[in-house]
Order: structure tokens, then sequence, then C-alpha cells
């Protein structure tokens, strides 16, 4: 039996029609999906960077289904189950201070920019063309894709935006009232554009320099996609104030900020109902302790994936890999997902392919196999 018109008839007639989307997927496992018709799929789209112990991990499950037993709920009035280990574990992989948590990637850039103008005193932020950070009215101020952001504009922050990659077109913008440089490490919304390291150490100099912050958003880059629990540990870079979400809890929400020494929220300054409550910490405690045993192979297979891929040209991180295809990018993603494999497209005809960090070498020659025969 295929649900998928339950589906789309319930969407149609009661959900505001915010997305497009003519699939229903019903179940999970490892890299694998089914949808209503129970047709199986190879996940490499993995709720966008999201599953990346794969779907359903036994250990997830059950250290979410533990917790619920024992305490879903209690407030940040109160010390909260598991939330102090994950706050070291944070702060542990990524070399920073001290963490904070929120409910989604969007709240978590956020809480960063609060955080950079409550300790700078300033006001301004400079952010990169085709940059992400987000769709909260904070979040999307320095999110630059102007057909989502103009329609609400004028927007929580005061910000520029800079050319991605444009080291002097930051510095001539940077000045005494800039509270932050936002950037990510590679941009993923925008199609997986990797920047060269020499980007980083011109945005840390031009911050040092001018007394601004440097915010480095790995909601999508970070724990463990690209081979690094962070994306900036390729590079000997270190920001001020680094932001976590899509692969950090394996699906329940969250998101987390962590900082250096010094940068920290004082009391009543940032806070949140939801954020950082037990189930989530259980979740992300549990995924870290998935992604700290497959952590050494993630760039190995991201290399299987280039050798299979190459002629394409593929840009490759780890297990963060997109290629441009140009217009025909949509048909693309139907051929594949007719042949078994779910994969999507990013921004300017990048088709973008994220799968579990768990993939196995036989499902990655499946999906090269499959892009191969819809690509020709
Ligand atoms: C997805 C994403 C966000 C927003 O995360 P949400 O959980 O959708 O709010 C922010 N920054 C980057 C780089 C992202 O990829």
């Amino acid at each position: 039996m295929d649900n998928t018109s339950q589906y789309k008839a319930l969407d149609e007639r009661y959900f505001m029609p915010a997305f497009s989307r003519d699939m229903a997927i019903v179940k999970g496992e490892g890299s694998k999906v089914w949808d209503g018709a129970g047709r199986e799929y190879i996940d490499c789209v993995a709720g966008i960077a999201v599953c990346s112990t794969g779907h359903c991990h036994p250990a997830v499950v059950k250290a979410i289904c533990d917790q619920a037993h024992e305490l879903i709920h209690c407030s940040n009035l109160y010390y909260v189950p598991h939330q102090g280990d994950l706050a070291k574990k944070l702060v542990e992989i990524t070399g920073m201070h001290k963490a904070f948590f929120a409910n989604s990637g969007a709240e978590a850039t956020d809480g960063a920019l609060k955080l950079a103008r409550v300790r700078t005193g300033r006001k301004k932020f400079v952010a990169f063309t085709h940059g992400f950070h987000g769709r909260t009215v904070g979040s999307l101020s320095v999110t630059h894709k102007p057909a989502i952001r103009e329609p609400f504009e004028p927007l929580g922050m005061v910000k520029t935006f800079v050319e991605y990659g444009d080291v002097e077109g930051l510095r001539k913008v940077v000045d005494d009232d800039t509270a932050g440089v936002i950037v990510e490490p590679i941009q993923g919304e925008a199609g997986v554009i990797i920047p060269p390291d020499s980007f980083f150490e011109g945005i840390r100099e031009v911050c040092d320099k001018s007394g601004a912050l440097m915010i480095v958003d790995e909601v999508q880059t970070g724990m463990g996609r690209t081979g690094k629990w962070l994306a900036m540990q390729h590079t000997k870079v270190q920001p001020d104030i680094v932001t976590l979400a899509k692969g950090i809890a394996s699906g329940f929400p969250m998101g987390a900020l962590v900082a250096r020494e010094g940068i920290e929220f004082k009391k009543s300054e940032h806070g949140s109902t939801f954020a950082g409550g037990p189930l989530a910490c259980a979740a992300a405690l549990a995924t870290i302790g998935v992604i700290e045993k497959i952590l050494p192979d993630v760039c190995r297979k991201g290399e299987r994936f280039r050798e299979g891929l190459s002629k394409y040209n593929p840009r490759v991180r780890g297990l963060m890999i997109g290629m441009t295809i140009g217009d025909k990018c949509p048909e693309i993603q139907k051929k594949c997902a007719d042949a078994g494999v779910l994969v999507n497209c990013a921004a300017d005809g990048n088709l973008r392919l994220v799968p579990p960090l768990t993939i196995s070498d036989a499902e990655i020659d499946r999906v090269v196999e499959v892009i191969h025969g819809s690509l020709g």
C-alpha cells in the first residue's frame, strides 16, 4: 500500500505550503530509508546533514528511550541531567572554553550574535555572500540570499555583506563598531563551497586588529561531518565563537554554541525553556559516542566518493560533497531517487551529498554507480 497520497492530501489542505515536496519518508535504518510505498533508498541527504550516525542508531534510540522513562523535561531553573556532561564533551572536542545550548541552528546563530554584541558592546556584523545562518529574525539578518531575506527587512541586526573569500573587502568594512564577523568554514546551502585556508587566516587577522569576534557557523560542517569535529580544525585558525546544530544529536532537535575563555553569557543575558533539555543532551552524548568511533574513517570514505565521482570534479571534504551540474540538477535528483538514491540540490545547480557518517563502502559504490547512471 502507498500512503503517500494520504500525506499529500492532508498537507495540501491543512499545512502552509512553504515547502515543495512529493515524497513521504516513513522509516529509516542506518543509511537506508523507505518511502510511503515501501521503496528503499540509500539516503545521501540524511535529514540535511543531520542523521550523521545513520537513521535510528540503536545507541541513540536507547539513550532517548532510557531518558524518556526518567525525566523528559525540567527547565533550566534546575541542574539538568546530562547537560554538564555534554557541555564538557563539546568543550573537549572543540578546544573551546564553555558551551551554551539552543534548539536549532538558527537559534544557535541568534545566541552567537547576542553573545558577540553583549561582550563587545558593539552593534554591527559582517557576513558573506551566499552564506546561510538560519531563518529566525536574528539569523536571517546575516543570511545573504536576497529572495529569502529581503521580504522581511528591516531585520534584527545591522550588517554588511562581503564577497565570500574576499579578505580585502572585509578589511574595508570592519570598524570599531563591528561586534563580529560570521562565516561558514564551507558554505553548505550554497552548494559545498570550500575556500582556501588563507581566507580564515585573513578573517582572524582582521578580527584581532579590530576587536571584532570571529564567529564560525559549524551548524552543517561540525560534529565530524568533514572528518574532524570542526571543519575549522583542518586549519590553524581558532575562532572566538562556534555554533553547532544539525549533526549534534542524530535528529533530536538541538543547537549549541561554544566560545573561548572570557566570552560567556552572564546572569540573565540569554536563556531558553527547552534548550539543553535531558532528552536532547542524552541524544547528543550518545551521538558523540558513536561518532568518536567512526570519525577516523570519514575522510577515507570521502576520498572513495571523490575517486568514484572524479569525472564530475566534486568538491569533497570528509562526507560533505558538492558537484556543479547546473540547471538539470532537479532532474538528476529525481533520476537518482527513481534509482534508489536520495541526493539534494543546494543553490545554483549544485548537487549535494551529505550521507550518514556510517555509510558503508558498498553503499558508497552503489551511490556512485547511480549518479553515473543518472548524469551519464
Ligand atoms: C541549516 C543551517 C542553519 C540553520 O539551522 P536550522 O536548524 O535550520 O535553524 C544555520 N547555519 C548553517 C550553516 C546551516 O547549514
